[in-house]
């Protein structure tokens, strides 16, 4: 496996409470007993091994995706000494390319010149207007953190930095108001995220106003259409990318490897930290960057199921027309207690309906030589469908499919 991302937790608590948080409030109480904040010498550790794996896998370039809990509780000169560990791997020629995601509140003028010293790209977590951001983004009072995190956009941008938004759908909101909404707050992209769940807890999900595919397609075609473009929108972006043949590096898409690892604040080496919402202590495996080397990731099946989510995929995903775009969905949304991960996303259907509907567009907006030589063409979300039933009848039981069960707990 080649790892040249990770996922670094530098503080496993966080000041707020967002209800819909796959950290705390799904179920996984591993973090009780992780350090709250990554200790120095863990840091030491960790970025020696790294160099290791980096130089025997040959690559340039390593992100450092600094995140939380909320990564921002911990010490400034903390953050600093972190940060400087680094330099073991720049001074051998290799980039370090980091960002860090926080939820806004704890921003200072002393946290943004650190983030311009380093070179930090920033990630700041929020879901539309008041109204829709304090649904499920409160503190540990129960109110809700929308001015707070505003208050901490308003000093990014004094200090000149360009902010990347990561929200999560809500289809109990009016999707074009929640689009226009980030447009007024000067940003450089926002993601928008699949709510998670499993096939366990999907319930709340499905049978709202607007299903998860009627609001993301109503925000995708106004974010296409819009003449007065100000922001990207990662989501939509990967697909059409991932449409037009040019592979990406997006975990929840495509069927690429997931070159992403998580290290705990303990050293502790996981798969995704959202596959936490499939029960307590999911993801721990006896992994630890004090007694393991990173090339040891491979004794641990759910990291390797994770790297391979977008090949192991069930029989549905294989007859399905867009499995190379799609990869099956999120591997955490493909679970189940009954079949572990052997199921398409809980969000197939949506995931469907939203590719073909953005392949159309696309194609619609093209010049007809140019969707020639590109070789794609229009397919139905009812076509597809069709195209599904049909190939199913004829493909054998994969022969990973005990892996992929042997999470199953029913
Ligand atoms: S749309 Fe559904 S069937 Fe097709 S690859 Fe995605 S999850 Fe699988």
């Amino acid at each position: 496996m080649k790892i040249d991302k990770i996922v670094v937790k530098i503080a496993s608590r966080c000041n707020i409470n967002c209800s819909y948080c796959y950290m705390y409030n799904l179920g996984d109480l591993s973090y009780k007993i992780q350090p709250k904040f990554i200790e120095d010498r863990t840091t030491e550790e960790f970025v020696k091994k790294l160099l290791l794996h980096l130089q025997k896998k040959k690559l340039q370039t390593v992100h450092i995706i600094i995140h939380g809990g909320e990564p921002l509780l911990i010490k400034k000169n903390d953050f600093v000494n972190f940060i400087n560990r680094f330099n073991l791997i720049k001074e051998k020629g290799i980039e370090v390319i980091f960002s860090l995601q926080t939820n806004g509140i704890l921003i200072d003028n002393e946290w943004c010149q650190l983030f311009k010293k380093n070179n930090i790209n920033i990630g700041v977590s929020l879901d539309g207007s008041k109204q829709d951001n304090d649904t499920f983004r409160i503190d540990k009072k129960g109110d809700g953190t929308y001015h707070n995190v505003i208050k901490g956009l308003n000093v990014l941008n004094n200090n000149n930095i360009k902010i990347g938004i990561l929200s999560v759908m809500n289809t109990k909101t009016d999707p074009v108001k929640y689009y226009d909404h980030f447009k007024s707050l000067n940003l450089k992209s926002v993601d928008i995220l699949l709510l998670d769940a499993n096939h366990d807890t999907k319930q709340n999900i499905f049978g709202q106003d607007l299903s998860p595919s009627e609001w993301y397609i109503k925000i995708f075609d106004k974010w296409f259409h819009d003449s007065e473009l100000t922001y990207n929108v990662r989501f939509f972006e990967m697909i059409i990318k991932e449409i037009l043949g040019q592979k990406q590096g997006l975990d929840s898409l495509g069927i690429n490897e997931n070159n992403i690892l998580v290290l705990e604040t303990n050293g502790d080496l996981e798969a995704v930290d959202v596959l936490k919402l499939c029960g307590d202590s999911f993801t721990k495996n006896g992994i630890n960057i004090y007694t393991h080397e990173i090339e040891e990731i491979k004794k641990s099946e759910l990291i390797e199921i994770y790297y391979n989510s977008g090949k192991y995929l069930p029989k549905k995903c294989l007859a399905c027309p867009i499995q190379d775009i799609c990869g099956g969905g999120y591997l955490p949304h493909r679970y189940s207690s009954e079949n572990g991960f052997n199921n398409p996303s809980i969000y197939c259907n949506d995931l469907l309906k939203i590719i073909t509907h953005i392949q159309n567009t696309v194609i619609e907006s093209m010049p007809p030589e140019l969707v020639s030589q590109t070789g794609i063409s229009k397919l139905t979300y009812e076509d597809a469908l069709k195209i599904i039933e049909r190939n199913i009848l004829t493909i054998p039981k994969p022969e990973y499919t005990l892996k992929l069960e042997s999470f199953k707990k029913n």
